[in-house]
């Protein structure tokens, strides 16, 4: 005779493990990878360079930059995970982070719960700092969406009103 399992309990045994496998040191990473795949270059002898030889890994938030060798020039090379961006040449905000600081206040859950979402995912957490600056970086654009929501609601109603008079 075979015992049946409920499914639920499946699901339980399975989620158990998922979290044992983060807790036993394993980290995901939130990867471009079309911009990753086009910057394994070396900038000096423009030969491919391979992830197999990163050497460090350096993490802001989500982002990470990689030191990597390259096997023909020896130069190290040091690869972001994803996009940059910033005002000029200072381009040392990730792209990453505040699109999911963004993502947590479109969401309406806060740091505390996109960390917990972060830990199942095994992907490593971002800072309250840095979460505070991805957060005043967003703002003015929130709020510049929320006023032309605001107009075009108001251009909205009005133009109903229009329609509604001369229908009297
Ligand atoms: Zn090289």
């Amino acid at each position: 005779m075979f015992r049946k399992v409920r499914p639920s309990r499946i699901v339980t045994r399975r989620a158990d493990e998922l979290l044992c496998a983060s807790a036993n040191g394993l980290e995901w990473r939130i990867v471009d990878l079309q911009y990753l795949s086009d910057h394994l270059k070396c900038i000096k002898c423009k030969k491919d360079i391979f992830l197999r030889n990163t050497v460090e890994k350096s993490r802001m938030g989500l982002n990470c930059m990689l030191n990597i060798p390259c096997e023909e020039c020896s130069t190290m090379i040091q690869v972001h995970t994803g996009k940059m961006h910033g005002t000029g040449d200072n381009k040392n905000r990730a792209d990453v982070n505040t699109k999911a600081v963004l993502g947590a206040v479109h969401s309406g859950i806060g740091e505390t719960a996109l960390n917990k979402l972060l830990a199942c995912l095994s992907v490593p957490p971002i800072s309250a700092n840095l979460y505070k600056r991805c957060e005043r970086e967003i703002g003015p654009a929130i709020e510049a969406a929320a006023k032309d929501s605001c107009r075009k609601a108001a251009e909205d109603e009005k133009q109903l009103v229009i329609a509604n008079n001369k229908l009297k």
